[in-house]
């Protein structure tokens, strides 16, 4: 047996303080030598990664995979080598989707039976926070979840209820004794569902007026009041402007334990290609407009948001046409993530890639207990790595997707960085062809 495996020669590494020009060896599935020249012998596999950017692998915290029970929507194979596809080595999946949902013991087996099977990469599952589920909280803490997921609002899921305000604050008192986390869809349930009443035209406009920005402050507001009342760490998930990170910040501030989330869409879609895609490129929160967008992207440059997720959440085809009103609200975007930050935050804003690299991998390992075994490029972590050339420019096709049903509102557009190879514990997930 030779000392190393595979060697990466010749890359760009991206660390979360800056970039180096390395070699890095593998060793079962380890990082075992960071250095420049590293010697090799015959044994070791050599990639050469001359060009390219070697990135910590993504850690995807926000998936909708829902399998069991809807996987003509999404799986865990399909899912897993789109995200491999994009560079992501581990993705936590969200309680809702599948049927059993992730609320219970039973359910957490069913769903982590088939995710052990078909999951290319690494993932962790999230349980759900339901009314009358506080009994199994405890048990599914010991299943391995990787925290708790509650809806503030009308999940879109008739088997996975919006929490109401107390069994909020009774399940974060219980997450609290845990040591868990609970992450919050926070948009107000009486507002959103009172303005969607009026909801009759099919414009986007009329669609994101309907789940206003304040709807989502009233939310937030309220849950950090929570936070505060029962000690129970929080993350809010996908914010869809930088208003809503205001009383997050403070709330910091004053000592509450709070991390935040926002999406690729989010920081490069608009209410106007809402209206133009259509309802594939509906979401809730809803799209915005083009100064929400750089408020977002002003933020990550201050390091004030700790997590981009993809909130990747498949439908059928079908269920993506006819009203906007109807339609699934859920965008497929899962592949592109880091294209996304690249082109739009890379290239067209100066981000620093160690910036890319920390709320893609680094953050989210810190946040949910996988650092320093994920989320960074040193010796003794796993060999998470995605290789990139940040400058090879292409337009996303249909073709190029992995999902199960191949819609995303990035067909067509044209981005610079591209994913080569993804690499998972030192073995190749994904090879551009
Ligand atoms: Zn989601």
């Amino acid at each position: 047996m030779g000392q190393y495996d595979v060697v990466i020669k010749g890359g760009m590494i991206v660390l979360e303080t800056g970039e180096i020009q390395a070699d890095i060896a593998i060793k079962d599935g380890k990082i075992a030598n960071i250095a420049t020249d590293i010697d090799i012998d015959n044994d070791a596999q050599i990639i050469s990664a001359s060009g390219l950017h070697v990135f910590p692998g993504l850690i995807d915290t926000h998936v909708h995979f829902n399998e069991p029970g809807r996987t003509e929507w999404e799986g865990f194979a399909t899912g897993s080598k789109s995200l491999a596809a994009g560079g992501v080595t581990t993705f936590f999946d969200m309680p809702l989707n599948s049927h059993p949902p992730t609320v219970n013991k039973y359910g957490f087996e069913a769903k982590d039976m088939l995710a052990n099977e078909k999951s290319l990469v690494d993932y962790k599952l999230w349980g759900g926070l339901v009314p009358q589920n506080l009994s199994e909280l405890e048990e599914l803490h010991a299943c391995g979840v990787i925290g708790f997921k509650a809806f503030m609002s009308n999940s879109g899921i008739e088997d996975f209820e919006a929490a109401d305000d107390k069994t909020l604050f009774a399940g974060m008192k219980k997450i609290a004794a845990l040591d868990s986390i609970l992450a919050v869809h926070a948009e107000s349930d009486v507002i959103t569902e009172e303005l969607s009443k009026m909801l009759g035209a099919e414009d986007g406009g009329a669609f994101s007026a309907s789940r206003p920005i304040y709807s989502e402050l009233e939310a937030v507001n309220r849950i950090l009041s929570y936070a505060e009342a029962t000690n129970c760490k929080v993350h809010i998930v996908h914010i869809s402007s930088s208003e809503v990170l205001q009383p997050i910040l403070a709330a910091r501030r004053k000592g509450i334990n709070v991390s935040v989330e926002t999406c690729p869409h989010y920081l490069s879609l608009t209410v106007d290609d809402l209206n133009q895609l259509g309802a594939v490129a509906k979401c809730a929160p809803p799209l915005r407009n083009n100064q929400e967008i750089e408020g977002l992207w002003k933020a990550i440059e201050e390091g004030a948001i700790d997590i981009i997720g993809s909130d990747h959440s498949p439908s059928l085809v079908e269920m993506k046409q006819g009203s906007l009103k109807e339609a699934w609200g859920g965008i497929s975007g899962c592949q592109s993530t880091l294209s996304i930050l690249l082109e739009e935050g890379y290239w067209k804003r100066g981000i620093p890639l160690s910036v890319i690299a920390r709320i893609t991998s680094t953050n989210p390992a810190k946040r949910f207990g996988l650092y320093p075994n994920k989320g960074n490029i040193t010796v003794g972590s796993a060999a998470d790595l995605c290789l990139v050339n940040i400058s090879e420019k292409y337009t996303l096709t249909k073709e190029d997707l992995y999902y199960r049903n191949t819609q995303s509102p990035y067909i067509g557009k044209t981005f610079r960085g591209k994913v080569k190879q993804t690499m998972l514990r030192g073995r190749t997930v994904f090879q551009d062809k």
